[in-house]
Formats: structure tokens, C-alpha cells, sequence
């Protein structure tokens, strides 16, 4: 759906800087952005997909996210829709991610090769019924995931003001590509966790896989979000050659350690071939054990492993004595065993500022 675009300024001859994400676009009369999502109209910008998703959404668990230490067991309203600041040769939503809207109303979208994708058209929605869906659903949390919310920013700040009225947590599945001025209205409207996807921490890997220019929009984001009160966790997908190794994983930990606090979780995830396939290796098992104990040696209390199996790291230990608290196993509970007022049962360490919210004992 178009809908008049916010944080935006007017250039010469009609051009516009679009200030959404950190790839900054100026774009000419007719154009769209890198993200294929946002058009000039005669100097005025607009978003294609203001309400408009790839389906009227599902129900996942929030571990999904993968968010573990925030509302542990509550189900996610998750919404998407098309299109991306990045275009990541590993992509697993490509076929979403790197989509076309259309702009003449008839809210379809094509893939990259200029088709009709899957005949599939996008689910139009005001921000009122989006909001009745949700709490029909009964979900504590909406996610907005699979493609990049960032560039969803009109309906993300339309939408978060209604679900807060119901006391609906907001999340946001990103790839932190963000710019300060749409950080903060984020943080303003009240966003309550973000799982932000770290991919490597060198502006190469950035180039080569991602095409844009950098890591470090994405590190302030973060950083900015977590001394904000935002709920953090980090997600990094370990591609075999690509950011694998002992160094990188040892400078994204120890960033991580400095900037975001101990108490950061950081999901490793294990690569497989997809899209333009950067790498044609799965990630071996021991490299995100390596991974983990790195991460557990640099001082991390939340290191997890994801999308292969690992005997710790899916479950939450108590970072004071090792206790286990949350057991795992894909997203379900095997255990659950943190006393009524947050605190280790073993120990009795404070786990407040490390576990956000209730936990869902019945998933
Ligand atoms: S959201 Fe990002 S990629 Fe899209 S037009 Fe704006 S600056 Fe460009
Ligand atoms: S940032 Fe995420 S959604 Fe976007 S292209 Fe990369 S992997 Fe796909």
C-alpha cells in the first residue's frame, strides 16, 4: 500500500534522501531505493508496503526468533512483508527479501526475475485491524521478521502504539542497518526487544556478501538500542571461510562483552547453502562448538547454538553457578526451573536484568 514516507529530506531537481536506514539513498524522480520498497513521486517519497504483507501472519514460538531470554515460551504474532536494505548472498528469505512491489494498487509483488511471484499477492491490512488479529490471537509478543523490518518503519511506528494499549510486546528480527534519526523514533514509539543480526565484524564481509558499505550502522544500532532499555540478543550465522574463524568470532564476543554487557545472548547459527550459495559447506559442528566456548572464555553468560543440534547450547545457565534453568530442546522446554521471583533456585543469584519477563510454562 503507498503511504507518505517519514524521515525523509528534499534535494535538488526533485531528488530525495531517504534517512531510513544507513544506506541513505538519494533517489531520483521515479525511482526507487536500494530496497526496492520506496519511490520518489515527483520529489515526494512514499513506502510501497505500508500495511502490506506476505501473509495476514502466523504464530511461532518466540524462541524462533530466536529471542531466549526474553519472555521465554510466549508465542509471536509475526508479521512480514517484501523487500530488503541488504542483498545478502545466503539469504533464506530471498524470495521475499529481494522482491518488487508493485506500485499500482494491485498490491502484487514479482521476484528478480520479473514474475508474478508464485502468484502470490500481498495481504493488505489497516494498523486497527492488525491490531484485532493480534489480540484475537492471544500472542503476548508481535515479531516484525523474515524480511527486514527496518524499511517497514511507517508501519512499525503506526502499529507499535496500538498493540502497546494491549500490553503486546514489539519485536523487531534485524539487520541493524539503521541511521540515528530512525533509531530514535524507534526507541520513542517503544520498542521492546530486537534480535540484531551481527554478521561478521569487518567491513569486507559486509561488501562481498551483504553489498552494503559497512558494519558499524549496525553495531551502534545495537548499541544504541540496548542503552535505550531495548532487549537485545545477537545473532550470527557462521559461514565455513567467510567469518569462521577463531579471531572473528573471538572480536565479535569480545565487542559484545564491551558495548552490550555480559548478559547479552548470542545466538551462533549454523550456515547452509541457500540463494547465490557463498559458501558450499554446511557449518561443521565443531566450529560452533569452538563458537560457544569462546564465547563462554571471553565471558559471555548466554552463549546458544542454533539450526544444528548441541547438548548446552540451547539451554539457559544460571551465569552465576551453572545451574540449569531452561532446558530446550528445539523450541520446546525440558525443563524450567527459576524461582517465582527471578532468582537462581541454587544460588539464589538476581536473574532480573537477565531473563525479561514471565515465563511461559505451558508452551
Ligand atoms: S530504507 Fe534504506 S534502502 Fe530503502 S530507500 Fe531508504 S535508505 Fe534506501
Ligand atoms: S538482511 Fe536478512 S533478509 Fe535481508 S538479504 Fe540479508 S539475510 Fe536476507
Amino acid at each position: 500500500m503507498k503511504f507518505k514516507a517519514r524521515l525523509y529530506e528534499s534535494l535538488d531537481d526533485k531528488k530525495v534522501k531517504c534517512h531510513v536506514c544507513a544506506n541513505e539513498c538519494i533517489i531520483m524522480p521515479e525511482k526507487v531505493g536500494i530496497c526496492r520498497t520506496r519511490k520518489n513521486f515527483d520529489g515526494k517519497l512514499y513506502t510501497l508496503i505500508y500495511g502490506s504483507m506476505i501473509s495476514s501472519g502466523s504464530l511461532d514460538p518466540i524462541e524462533k526468533k530466536p529471542l531466549y531470554n526474553f519472555w521465554p515460551g510466549a508465542t509471536a504474532y509475526s508479521i512480514a512483508s517484501i523487500g530488503c536494505s541488504f542483498k545478502c548472498q545466503n539469504c533464506q528469505n530471498w524470495s521475499i527479501s529481494q522482491a518488487n512491489p508493485t506500485d499500482n494498487g494491485k498490491n502484487g509483488f514479482y521476484d528478480l526475475e520479473g514474475y508474478k511471484n508464485r502468484g502470490m499477492s500481498l495481504v493488505e491490512m489497516t494498523p486497527e485491524q492488525l491490531e484485532k488479529r493480534v489480540v484475537k490471537s492471544g500472542a503476548k509478543t508481535l515479531a516484525y521478521t523474515y524480511n527486514e523490518p527496518l524499511i517497514w518503519h511507517e508501519w512499525i511506528m503506526d502499529t507499535v502504539p496500538l498493540l502497546k494499549q494491549h500490553e503486546i510486546k514489539t519485536l523487531l528480527v534485524t539487520n541493524g542497518y539503521s541511521t540515528p534519526e530512525a533509531s530514535k523514533e524507534l526507541i520513542e514509539v517503544g520498542i521492546d526487544a530486537a534480535n540484531i543480526d551481527i554478521k561478521a565484524m569487518s567491513d569486507d564481509f559486509y561488501k562481498k556478501i551483504c553489498g552494503v558499505k559497512s558494519v558499524q550502522p549496525v553495531l551502534d544500532t545495537a548499541k544504541r538500542f540496548k542503552d535505550n532499555d531495548i532487549h537485545v540478543e545477537v545473532t550470527n550465522l557462521i559461514i565455513p571461510e567467510l567469518n569462521d574463524s577463531r579471531e572473528d568470532i573471538k572480536k565479535l564476543c569480545e565487542w559484545i562483552v564491551k558495548n552490550l554487557g555480559k548478559n547479552t545472548p548470542l545466538h551462533f547459527s549454523a550456515y547452509h547453502p541457500d540463494f547465490r550459495m557463498p559458501s558450499k559447506k554446511r557449518t561443521p559442528y565443531e566450529t560452533l562448538d569452538m563458537a560457544y566456548k569462546i564465547a563462554k572464555d571471553v565471558g559471555l553468560f548466554f552463549p546458544y547454538v542454533g539450526n544444528i543440534r548441541h547438548d548446552d547450547g540451547s539451554n539457559t545457565y544460571c551465569p552465576n553457578c551453572g545451574y540449569l534453568l531452561l532446558g530446550r530442546s528445539g523450541y520446546m522446554f525440558t525443563k524450567i526451573d527459576v524461582n517465582e521471583n527471578n532468582t537462581c533456585p541454587n544460588c539464589g543469584y538476581n536473574l532480573l536484568n537477565d531473563i525479561i519477563g514471565e515465563i511461559n510454562k505451558k508452551p
